[in-house]
């Protein structure tokens, strides 16, 4: 059964300053969870998770991660403006972008971020625009299909990232005539995998891969990448991935590939969903019903604030606080306020009956939540709140206001804030 990391109580006071829909995160499971990531993966020296800032951009919790040891990936002009002001610098800064524009590369070399290029043409465009740097990361794409066990976990071949096998190596030797000393290499090949196997079968791809290279280049690389996707358990029955056994899976991989070649790379990751999706929730009120070919319950949040159920038909858990307890023996379709049959948080589930005024806690949206969020229908993002190990809460960002909405329409002067 999953939890809430949040009473009804808690709730219900919070919600006097600061009214629903708006997102919650907990400080404590943050913390935690990334001590056991870094735990999991103290057998490498160097060991650094790059927290991908896209999933969740809030200073404050980014700062709780930069505390616990974190780095940033960032993919465009903005996240790295978020990572220079947040006091990021050098190599604690991955810039994994792809159709990356010139200013960009130009930015990210003052920064001295390391850049994850993404395509081979890419190298005369960065020399161009913003100089090699002496320390460089490659995104690499197998091709084909993926596999873990003989089951497809994605399609490599379609995707629009990273260069191929013999691409790699001809950028590798390309990059070292242009006075590159140092490599990484990076891939992203399965996106919210659940089981243990994920990190340990990349990592055998990749490590077999740049034992190939050096082999016949002479290039030294630093560090693997392994990127994000580690999954999350959405779904009740769904099992969380063990990160030790993680670690230990990429860790044998390591010791049989890499160690009698006497290459000691670094280990990077990029995760955002693992690190911070369980350990926030949606909190949304419900203020309607509606009787007619189905039940629904409209509560004031919609895929504004949550888009994954609207566009990826996504599972998120509800649970309805203060009713941990009682019975799922109603049957409901719950949805929110947009022009959009798809704005449904859940479709045909079971709940506990509800009441107008119930507090709907919607499970593992604290990655890839708020910051999905858009201003459709004249929607406005909600706020977010932290809640702290000592049971207090801090607002982190607030809710946007009308004027936030009519901000880029001050260009007329009846929609200027007054
Ligand atoms: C989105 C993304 C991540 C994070 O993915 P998760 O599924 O949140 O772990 C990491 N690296 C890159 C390059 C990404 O685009």
């Amino acid at each position: 059964m999953k939890k809430p990391f949040v009473t009804l109580d808690k709730i219900k006071e919070i919600a006097k300053e600061y009214p629903t829909p708006f997102h919650i995160y907990d400080e404590k499971g943050i913390r935690e969870n990334a001590r056991g990531l870094f735990e999991a993966f103290s057998w490498n020296a160097g060991f650094k998770e790059y927290f991908a800032v896209k999933a969740t951009p809030n200073p404050a919790l980014i700062r709780i991660l930069k505390e616990e040891g974190c780095g940033v990936d960032c993919s465009s002009y903005t996240e790295l403006m978020m990572a220079e002001r947040l006091g990021f610098r050098g190599d604690e800064i991955m810039f994994s972008s792809n159709e990356t524009p010139a200013e960009e590369y130009i930015y990210a070399r003052k920064l001295g971020a390391i850049i994850n290029l993404d395509d081979i043409t890419h190298i005369d465009f960065l020399e161009k625009t913003a100089g090699i740097p002496e320390k460089i990361c490659l995104r690499y794409n197998p091709g084909g299909e993926f596999t873990i066990n003989n089951m497809i976990m994605g399609t490599p071949a379609d995707a629009k990232y990273g260069l191929t096998r013999p691409q790699m190596f001809e950028a590798v030797r390309t990059l070292m005539s242009k006075g590159v000393k140092e490599f990484g290499v990076h891939a992203f090949l399965a996106s919210n995998n659940i089981e243990n196997d994920y990190y340990p079968v990349l990592a055998r791809v990749l490590f077999e891969l740049i034992a190939d290279i050096t082999a016949e280049t002479g290039a030294k690389f630093v560090f693997v990448n392994l990127s994000g996707g580690i999954g999350v358990p959405y779904r009740p029955e769904q099992k969380k991935t063990d990160i030790k056994v993680i670690g230990e899976g990429v860790r044998k991989a390591y010791d049989e590939i890499l160690a009698s070649r006497g290459i000691a790379p670094k280990i990077f990751t990029e995760l955002g969903r693992y690190m911070l999706a369980p350990y926030g929730g949606l909190i949304t009120k419900v203020v309607h019903f509606k009787h007619t070919y189905k039940e629904y319950a409209g509560c004031d949040a919609c895929a504004a604030h949550l888009m994954r159920p609207a566009i990826y038909g996504a599972y998120h858990h509800i649970t309805v606080l203060g009713k941990e307890d009682a019975p799922c023996d109603h049957i409901y379709d719950v949805v929110g306020s947009l022009c959009e049959n798809s704005d449904k948080f859940a479709v045909d589930r079971k709940l506990p009956e509800l009441e107008i005024g119930d507090y709907l806690f919607i499970h593992e949206a604290g990655a890839h939540g708020h910051s999905m969020g858009y201003n459709y229908n004249g929607k406005l993002r909600s706020a977010e709140i932290l809640l702290k190990p000592d049971g207090s809460y801090k607002l982190i960002r607030r809710a946007e206001t009308p004027d936030d909405y009519f901000a880029t329409l001050d260009i007329y002067p009846e929609f200027r804030r007054k």
